[in-house]
């Protein structure tokens, strides 16, 4: 039983089991996901008879840090999570302005082969708990002391490849009686899966989606992600129109600019026509080279070319700020390395 993937009425029905009154679960909740604790010892208002049983039939989820990198450019601070099964993962803090956020995985590597993302490379080992994707967080918040305002869901993993699991882990994150961080401020990224795009406007959780489009027609999105060829771009963008309609909430399209394959002029002319009426954000990202592939990253004033066309069509668009460059930020490569040390 994975206590810390409960809802608390869950709870409340586990400790009815154990002849436990309701209140008791609501202790052990506000401690789990509210003071986030490590250990049922750290339990203290629980009696000791109590603790026993949990400690021996309900084993608390609690990821163990086994490395971390502090960006000297601008603080960004990324781990290496180790999971119970010795498997690894990584998460990442950045410091803003406005507030700390904090980037999650949602699966042990990933299955959608995206061909320039080092998460990709090694497969899907296993999809991520609902306490695993949350622990993340409850352990940086922990061992940082930083409040953590803002959650995406972009590390490695394709979140919607893991939705019962998301979906979960969204309703506790936001619960009032956890960490309460509001779906607001919560970011989910896709590489784009209709039908489950369909499933969680249905939802009705005020979550930001990101869409992961890097390419303008389904041409060029075919030769970077294999997910395109199961679906034709048009269906995807029906899917995340519903997805407005269904929820209010403005949509997110991040787009990966890699030379010569989806940055001339006029790819930013057919992707302002494909965005044409959508109410969305334009995130434009600087393609993160990594040594297993040969992509090379836009220089900077074919960026900003790009982005001064999506402009004149009206189109919101920021060029995503590289955090962390110094220190392997880029999705999958903290791991990936410590993949390559460890089977040396
Ligand atoms: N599977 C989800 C979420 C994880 S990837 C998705 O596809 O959206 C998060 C974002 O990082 C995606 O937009 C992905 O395309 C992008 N990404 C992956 N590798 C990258 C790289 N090397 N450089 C820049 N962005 C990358």
């Amino acid at each position: 039983m994975d206590i810390k993937s409960l809802y608390l009425d869950e709870l409340v029905i586990e400790m009815n089991k154990l002849d436990q009154p309701a209140f008791r679960a609501k202790q052990i909740y506000k401690w789990i996901h509210k003071k986030l604790v490590g250990s049922y010892d750290d339990m203290t208002n629980l009696p000791k008879q109590l603790r026993n049983i949990l400690n021996e039939h309900y084993p608390l989820t609690v990821l163990k840090a086994a490395d971390s990198l502090v960006s000297e450019k601008d603080g960004t601070v990324k781990y290496l999570f180790r999971l119970n099964d010795d498997r690894v993962i990584e998460s990442v803090l950045m410091k803003y302005h406005h507030g700390n956020s904090v980037c999650i995985s949602s699966q042990v590597g990933c299955r959608m082969g995206c061909t320039f993302c080092a998460s990709t490379i090694g497969g899907k080992e296993r999809d991520l708990t609902a306490s695993e994707m949350l622990d993340q967080i409850y352990r940086i918040q922990t061992i940082s002391g930083e409040r953590v305002s803002n959650v995406v869901v972009m590390g490695t993993g394709e979140p919607l490849d893991n939705y019962n699991n998301l979906v979960r882990f969204i309703r506790i994150l936001s619960d009032s009686g956890g960490l309460n961080i509001s779906a607001r401020n919560i970011t989910v990224s896709t590489c784009g899966i209709p039908d489950k795009i369909r499933v969680l406007a249905d939802e009705e959780l005020p979550i930001t989606l990101a869409l992961s489009l890097h390419a303008p027609n389904n041409e060029i999105r075919k030769k970077l992600m294999p997910i395109a060829r199961q679906y034709e771009l048009s269906v995807v963008m029906e899917a995340v129109k519903y997805y407005y309609e269904r929820t209010g909430r403005r949509l997110t399209f991040e787009y990966c600019l890699t030379e010569g394959i989806n940055d001339e002029e006029e790819h930013a002319k057919e992707l302002s026509q494909l965005l044409k009426g959508y109410n969305c954000h334009v995130n434009l990202i600087p393609v993160n080279p990594i040594k297993e592939r040969t992509f090379i990253k836009s220089n900077s004033n074919k960026i900003q070319k790009f982005k001064n066309i999506l402009e004149k069509y009206r189109i919101n668009v920021t060029i995503r700020r590289e955090m962390g460059s110094d220190i392997n930020a880029a999705c999958g490569q903290l791991r990936k390395s410590h993949l390559d040390q460890s089977s040396k």
